[in-house]
């Protein structure tokens, strides 16, 4: 627990670090805290630390922990991570505060649809697929404008920025790189993109949201 405290000590430090080489401001670069496979008891010792954005991969993982983390810090920021099912965007809309993991049309449409009837508007970031990897989520890159240009027009959403999970076994700076550009010319803001082990580089690209898990919790079982 206190080893949880000290590891998010050190990566904000190195995040203000990576920050400073890049010539850009720390504060521009805000830290998501992965607390997938982690209980209430272990996420709580984070939040007394003052972390509030937190990044969980599954709806109903998340259903079992935060509502009752969020009555003791009401100011929480929970993005989603991980893929949607359209079946459960009722769900993912009344619980999370970004959505950071729309791909297709489907899950486009669903989330506009609850957003309106919940009437709570949310952010959300199209994922893209830049390693074009047949198993991961995410739109084609050569699709990516377009996409962001349909979630906004046809189904009002509010789009804040792009977000990546480069290939396992590349170096991840050219996808990165093309995360970046993708945004520029879809002209979103935000940059989803860096976990545990590339996040430096990640900021250096223009990352403006990292993604860390076991560089606070430690390893997941
Ligand atoms: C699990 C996960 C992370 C965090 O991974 P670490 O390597 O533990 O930092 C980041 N992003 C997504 C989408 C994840 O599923």
């Amino acid at each position: 627990m206190n080893d949880m405290i000290d590891n998010l000590r050190k990566v904000r430090e190195r995040i203000e670090q990576a920050a400073r080489r890049a010539g850009r401001p720390a504060g521009s670069i805000s830290l998501v805290a992965v607390s997938k496979t982690f209980e209430a008891r272990d996420i709580r010792p984070v939040l007394k630390a003052g972390q509030r954005i937190f990044g969980e991969n599954r709806v109903q993982e998340a259903q079992g922990k935060w509502p009752e983390l969020r009555q003791e810090f009401p100011d929480v920021d929970l993005h989603l991570i991980g893929p949607l099912q359209s079946n459960k965007a009722k769900e993912a809309v009344a619980l999370f505060d970004v959505i950071e993991t729309v791909d297709r049309e489907k899950i486009a449409k669903a989330l506009a649809d609850e957003m309106r009837k919940q009437e709570r508007q949310l952010p959300v970031y199209v994922q893209v697929n830049t390693g074009l990897e047949e198993q991961k989520a995410g739109v084609d890159p050569r699709m990516a404008v377009d996409f962001v240009d349909r979630c906004r027009r046809a189904h009002g959403l509010t789009v804040a920025g792009l977000m990546c999970i480069p290939p396992l076994e590349e170096t991840p700076g050219p996808h990165f790189a093309l995360l970046e550009k993708l945004a520029g010319e879809a002209g979103v803001e935000r940059l989803s993109m860096g976990m545990s082990g590339d996040y430096e580089t990640a900021i250096a690209f223009g990352a403006t949201s990292v993604r860390l898990g076991s560089a606070i919790f430690g390893s997941r079982s």
